[in-house]
């Protein structure tokens, strides 16, 4: 933009010339032999001397040379001037063209010729910049595509790379999946206690390997964007005392001690995704255990109100152990960053737990960091957001621990089982799992497989792989949605693909449920039982079920021998000494005893054997297979269903006792059992 006085000077070239050179040149030239006639005349009138003719011929004389001079000044000044303008103006309008130059041999042709000269070499610049401005746009055309180009291989190698996940995924849960449910398998039968110890050694390190395998594809999901977090009622309170419980036989191994500090005005529920809470918490208590001989550890958990509805969970891990020097505080939250190659040597990991525990943090929009002293300890902050639940939804959801412990059990040996899968050794483990829970299972080797055997007989539940020869689970659940015959049939997926995405396509194909693999036997257990009671609940034909009675009478009269004193002595001996033996399970799942734990789950379903209180076996024998899984919740959940077994037992023979003072009724009068009571869950 020009300036003030720029502004009016361009204002004024633009204006049309009011008086020429040449006119005011010839008005002077006029005026001064106007004047010179005037003296000439003025001195003939002094001497009398007045000469009419001579007058007008001097008159006509200064008229004819004004005209010249008029024509001349216009011929030489005028119109080299205005060639002059009109080359400025078209400059200064953008039109680059050369001026006519009259040669007058002066200053003009001067000007004229410099304003050519300008212009030529401003055309010339103009052309060159033009030159540079079209090479510009071509290199950046060229970049554009390359960069599309890279976009684009960036794109598909990206998209390769989550494939790849998925089927190494696949590849390698499917193989683990099955050499975990065989030492399960094995586990359970009679061993020598030196091929008992051998095969738990096996387990451990085909656990180390899956929790391995895990970390790295938890890292790849979230670095594909691919891992939603979950948005369910929990306790985080329970939770945190859950991470500090479990950790508490390792601490108690090392001698240092373990404790939570749970601030008790956490709400009791929250709405997120407990599992990775729980990951985040035990990755960073797992790690201050790990680095720390003396002392010990303490996790603290508080909340902030922030934003409505969320709130602002704090926790704090604070040990006494080896610490962290300066430099490294920030490295140590990067992927396969370790603060010291020899004290990590010495412990072991990958240096993935703390990149997967940022990265999960930053999920929930929180934030993380560490104050460290070598030799003196370290303490890790984390602050996340948690969701506050509706008032109304707060009072009447369940925890996630209450709805597990609510989840109904299914009387096993009434129900049929199709289970579609292309691995043999998924099959194997399965249908020994199952069979060995009193399930009919159907084996079936693909989806074409299954959709037949469903046409042939009627089951209760299917169990869907989901990658399989031919037609695949997907497809088959279409068929089977597709058929409002089996519009109420449960499909539970049964997947080695661990990619988030694949829960919402198997939902979104219509099937009820998602269990990812390894499977581990109570889970599975676990999801068909709850799945066949959904079953049941939305089928209204069949009279609805009870739940199985706590003592199978008939068995119990053949054990003992048709003694109904005896049944009922023995029964009430098994309660009276139930208090004590629940007391040692729990200590020994406290203390993460899973040999304590194992012998004692025995013990108890030999002696409820002995009065045929098959339920109570049937939990007894689910503890046993999970007690050496490490995982302190599904462990605890699986004795507070043991309890409820017990309770219910009491109870039936109570009832029992008082109605007929014996306990060997024909079963179809054992009907009037309670609505079972549901343990709190414990904190
Ligand atoms: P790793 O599997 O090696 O434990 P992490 O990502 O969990 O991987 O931790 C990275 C490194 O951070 C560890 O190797 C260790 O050097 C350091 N570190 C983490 N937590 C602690 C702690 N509580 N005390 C001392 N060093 C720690």
């Amino acid at each position: 933009m020009p300036s003030g006085p720029t502004k009016g000077r361009s204002r004024a070239l633009l204006q049309p010339v009011r008086s020429s050179l040449a006119r005011k040149y010839t008005i002077f030239t006029a005026l001064l032999l106007a004047w010179v006639t005037f003296i000439f005349f003025a001195y003939d009138m002094d001497r009398q001397n007045i000469n009419l003719g001579k007058a007008a011929l001097l008159g006509i004389a200064v008229l004819m040379v004004a005209g010249a001079i008029s024509r001349y000044t216009n011929h030489l000044m005028a119109r080299p001037l205005t060639n002059l303008q009109k080359g400025i103006s078209g400059v200064r309008e953008g039109r680059l063209e050369t001026i006519r130059v009259s040669h007058t041999g002066d200053e003009i042709e001067y000007l004229g010729d410099s304003l050519n000269a300008m212009i030529e070499a401003l055309q010339a610049s103009r052309s060159e910049v033009r030159e540079h401005q079209q090479l510009l746009e071509q290199r950046i055309r060229q970049r554009t595509e390359a960069l599309e180009e890279a976009t684009q291989k960036a794109f598909s190698v990206s998209r390769a790379k989550s494939e790849f996940l998925a089927n190494i995924s696949h590849e390698l849960r499917t193989p683990m999946s099955g050499v975990l449910g065989m030492i399960d398998i094995v586990l359970d039968s009679q061993l020598g206690a030196d091929q008992r110890e051998n095969l738990e050694t096996a387990k451990g390190c085909a656990n180390t390997l899956l929790a391995l395998l895990n970390d790295i594809l938890d890292l790849s999901k979230i670095e594909a964007g691919k891992m939603m977090l979950e948005r369910i009622p929990y306790d985080v309170r329970a939770v945190a005392q859950d991470c500090v419980k479990s950790l508490a036989p390792r601490c108690r191994q090392k001698g240092i001690a373990i404790r939570a500090e749970v601030d008790p005005s956490i709400p009791a529920q929250l709405l997120g995704d407990p599992l990775r809470v729980r990951q985040i918490l035990t990755n960073l208590l797992s790690n201050a255990v790990k680095f720390t001989e003396r002392g010990g550890v303490v996790l603290r958990a508080g909340a902030r109100e922030s934003t409505n509805p969320n709130l602002l969970l704090c926790f704090e891990v604070a040990d006494t152990g080896t610490g962290i020097p300066k430099d490294k505080q920030s490295a140590i939250f990067e992927e396969f960053t370790q603060a010291d190659g020899s004290i990590s040597r010495k412990y072991g990991g990958t240096g993935l737990g703390l990149a997967i525990t940022r990265r999960l943090v930053e999920m929930h929009s929180g934030s993380i960091r560490v104050e460290s002293e070598p030799g003196r300890g370290s303490t890790f902050f984390v602050e996340l957001y948690a969701e506050l639940p509706a008032a109304t939804a707060a009072s009447n959801q369940p925890t996630l621990t209450q709805a597990a412990l609510r989840k109904p059990r299914a009387a096993a040996k009434r129900y049929r089982i199709l289970v579609a899968e292309d691995n043999l050794v998924n099959q194997k483990v399965v249908s020994t799992v199952l069979t060995k829970h009193g399930y009919g299972v159907q084996l079936a080797g693909d989806g074409r497989q299954a959709l037949q055997h469903l046409e042939e007989s009627r089951f209760d539940l299917v169990l869907m792989d989901v990658q399989m020869p031919g037609l695949d689970g997907i497809q088959a659940t279409r068929h089977i949605r597709g058929n409002p015959k089996y519009a109420d049939l449960p499909v539970i997926a049964m997947t080695a693909h661990a990619m988030n995405g694949d829960r919402e396509r198997c939902l979104a194909a219509g099937m009820n449920g998602y269990l990812s693999k390894p499977v581990s036997p109570a889970h599975l257990l676990d999801v068909i039982a709850s799945h066949l009671r959904v079953w049941e609940n939305t089928d209204p034909s069949p009279a609805p079920p009870d739940l199985p009675n706590p003592i199978d009478s008939q068995l119990a009269r053949r054990i003992l021998e048709d003694d109904n004193r005896l049944i009922s002595g023995m029964a009430s001996l098994f309660i009276q000494l139930a208090p004590e033996r629940m007391q040692k399970l729990n200590a020994a799942a406290v203390r993460m005893d899973a040999t304590a734990l194992r012998s004692l789950a025995q013990k108890m379903a030999h002696a409820a054997e002995r009065i045929a209180a098959m339920e109570v076996v049937r939990c007894s024998h689910q503890l046993v297979e999970i007690s050496s899984s490490g995982n302190f919740q599904s462990i605890q959940d699986q004795i507070l269903k043991l309890e409820h077994e017990i309770t219910r037992l009491d109870s039936h023979v109570r009832s029992r006792v008082e109605q007929s003072r014996d306990l060997a009724l024909p079963p179809s009068s054992v009907r009037a059992v309670p609505p079972p009571h549901v343990p709190t869950a414990k904190a």
